[in-house]
């Protein structure tokens, strides 16, 4: 399939890197796609940013039919711009799909477009230390219907942000709240999708958690609220005596690509790493016993999120003494230094755009 390109007339101010935060600006273009039941995916185009009209009674709104990925893309030292295992976000998108019985994607397909959207708006990819372009691909219902049934129509969009550095002064280690009221997801649902849905979901216990001093919940199962699922946003791991743990992927958890990654570069470097069910119970027993080393969630956008304090049905312990950990300040090293280009990539993990 052809790639229609339409470039902006308008470029628009790009932002200081200094002033760089999170999700608030957007480059020149976009890619979208079309999908109907007739023609399938066609009329891929790559067009300036800017909005896009629906009629209100899409079915998007209504029944909330919408998958998304987040990745980045990086400038390298010597001024090139990488991607970070960008198939997997697309072989994800596709699960998702499937999930959400959405048509899925031509996944090399998805990755050219990509490929050339960023090729178009390089510039937007900022060089400051820690900064990237964030990527956004998304899939809504589009079909302009009141009654539930999956939509006949689609659209896949892709958009780009430059976005600042997570860390500004060092990592610091966050407080959680370990969640005993509200659930993310069950074994059934659309906890392993990457569905808007999950993220509607966990907007309350959330802003409860905020509330109490908290920035982010650690969820647990949705039958027991005894074993572990993830933290907020991002898979979750515990250094316990020397082994290293990570829930295992029931179906209610969301299958990270940082996760992925963290579990590959530990066992290279010889670590146990065990994906198991693991209980809160363990992780404060672990604790009282001194084993409890290390916790830290991983995701794209923190890569590397060490814990600090979880707080349990009103007890708080601290980890590490609330001090980032060796193991998890070399996997954000090793991390960093594949995708900016710094250190080797053994892996082949690093995609050149
Ligand atoms: C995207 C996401 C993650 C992290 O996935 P990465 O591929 O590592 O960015 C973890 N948990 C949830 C719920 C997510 O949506």
């Amino acid at each position: 399939m052809e790639i229609k390109v339409q470039l902006t007339s308008n470029p628009k101010t790009k932002p200081n890197v200094k002033d760089l935060r999170f999700g608030n600006v957007f480059s020149d273009h976009m890619f979208i796609m079309d999908y109907t039941t007739e023609k399938g995916w066609h009329d891929a185009r790559i067009v300036p940013y800017g909005s896009i009209s629906y009629e209100p009674s899409v079915m998007v709104f209504h029944y909330g039919q919408a998958i998304f990925e987040g990745l980045k893309a990086y400038r390298t030292k010597d001024g090139e711009v990488v991607l970070f295992r960008p198939q997997e976000n697309f072989k994800r998108l596709n699960r998702s799909c499937e999930a959400l019985c959405i048509p899925k994607l031509d996944e090399d397909f998805a990755l050219k477009a990509l490929l050339k959207l960023i090729e178009i708006d390089k510039d937007w990819v900022p060089d400051a230390e820690g900064t990237s372009l964030y990527i956004r691909p998304f899939i809504i219902a589009t079909e302009p219907h009141i009654g539930v049934h999956p939509s006949n129509s689609y659209h896949f969009i892709i958009i780009t942000g430059p976005v600042g550095a997570y860390y500004k002064e060092g990592i610091n280690p966050v407080k959680i709240y370990v969640e005993s009221k509200y659930v993310r997801a069950v074994v059934g649902g659309l906890g392993e999708a990457k569905a808007s849905a999950n993220y509607a979901a966990s907007l309350k216990a959330q802003e409860e958690a905020a509330k109490k001093g908290y920035t982010q919940v650690l969820w647990l199962d949705g039958v027991e609220r005894k074993y572990i699922e993830e933290v907020g946003t991002m898979n979750v791991f515990f250094v316990i005596g020397d082994e290293v743990v990570t829930p295992m992927l029931t179906g209610s958890i969301l299958p990270g690509i940082t996760r992925k990654s963290c579990i590959e570069l530990l066992r290279s470097w010889g670590l146990k790493v065990s994906e198991r069910k693991i209980s809160i119970e363990e992780v404060f027993e672990a604790n009282e016993k001194g084993l409890l080393k290390e916790a830290f969630g991983t995701g794209t956008a923190a890569v590397i999120s060490p814990i600090g304090e979880l707080c349990w049905n009103e007890k708080s312990v601290s980890i590490n003494n609330g001090r980032i950990g060796e193991l998890s300040q070399k996997l954000y090293d090793n991390l960093t230094g594949i995708q900016y280009t710094k250190l080797p990539d053994p892996f082949n993990w690093v995609v050149r755009v």
